[in-house]
């Protein structure tokens, strides 16, 4: 079946020529909406344990985690030759530049590793660092992945998030000006937001000169803030059926830049970490597998309703 929107896999075998598997590094990074600099607490639906794989944990070298790591990818995905350190837990480029340098360069002189993919806040990054990556990026791949989650100030300030959508707009643009891959991250069913809200931010996402994106539905984690108050004010939150979701996400990508590179469109987060399952145990390749059938069914793609 012919693809009806741009997956993330063909960013890599389009620019690099092969596929690469992410090696996820915990380097013991924390965020400043957690230390006390922007905030306390961290936004509310933060939990980091719920995306650690067991391989990565910052009591361990980062050699050691990127060995287990490929250890462990290759059990899945024996063809694999080709891995890039993923720096994911917390904002991970929270730290002074000297910092930097010396936990990206262990990753770097890793034989097998060909780059870097830096997981952060937008408000987390400056000249100075992006300049710096702009040169890593000269010899090794580098992608900057930023946690933008809505383009709306109400719910970013609502969840706690500690920046504004301009200071995420502004982080985007800095990084393209230095020709730097980058994708963002977003979730769709943050408290207060429509289905018309969520599905307006399709025009502000193609306004930033993204290269891909992430989506996720939202999960509600077990021990967050947002737990307490999905219990307090469930009518805040616009939660989808999966039938709906897939439905939304189909109109979503109808309006969404051609160009842009699809990561992910749904969230998995390990059961025991959630507090309910609306979807059932369901797995990536079921939802991936739902998305194409439902786009194939209403014979639409990615891009059709783009307006330049
Ligand atoms: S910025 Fe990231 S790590 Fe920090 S509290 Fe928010 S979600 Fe958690």
């Amino acid at each position: 079946m012919e693809k009806r929107y741009n997956s993330y896999v063909d960013f890599f075998k389009e620019h690099y020529g092969h596929r690469i598997q992410k090696i996820v590094v915990d380097a013991g990074f924390t965020c400043p909406n957690r230390d006390g600099s922007i905030a306390i607490g961290g936004c509310t639906y933060c939990n980091n344990d719920a995306f650690h794989p067991s391989y990565s944990i910052s009591s361990k070298s980062i050699e050691q985690q990127i060995n287990e790591g490929i250890e462990f990818h290759l059990k899945r995905y024996r063809t694999t030759e080709n891995y890039l350190a993923y720096f994911q837990p917390y904002s991970n480029t929270y730290a002074s530049l000297e910092k930097l340098k010396a936990l990206y360069s262990q990753a770097l002189s890793h034989p097998k590793i060909s780059g870097l993919v830096i997981g952060t806040r937008p408000d987390c990054i400056d000249s100075e660092k992006l300049d710096y990556l702009k040169e890593v990026s000269k010899e090794h791949i580098v992608i900057i992945e930023y946690g933008i989650e809505s383009c709306y100030d109400k719910t970013l300030e609502r969840i706690n998030r500690g920046h504004t959508f301009e200071q995420a707009v502004n982080a985007v643009n800095e990084t393209a000006q230095r020709g730097i891959h980058q994708g963002a991250h977003f979730i769709f069913g943050l408290p207060g937001e429509s289905r018309a809200d969520m599905l307006s931010m399709a025009g502000k996402i193609n306004n930033l000169p993204l290269n891909s994106v992430k989506f996720h539905q939202l999960q509600i984690i077990k021990g967050t803030p947002m737990e307490l108050e999905y219990a307090l004010n469930p009518g805040d939150f616009f939660t989808f059926s999966l039938e709906e979701y897939i439905d939304f996400f189909v109109d979503f990508l109808e309006l969404l830049r051609p160009t842009l590179y699809i990561e992910r469109f749904a969230g998995e987060v390990p059961p025991r970490f959630v507090n309910n399952l609306p979807w059932g145990k369901i797995r990536n390749v079921e939802l991936l597998r739902m998305l194409d059938k439902r786009l194939e069914e209403r014979n639409t793609y990615q891009g059709r309703l783009f307006i330049p």
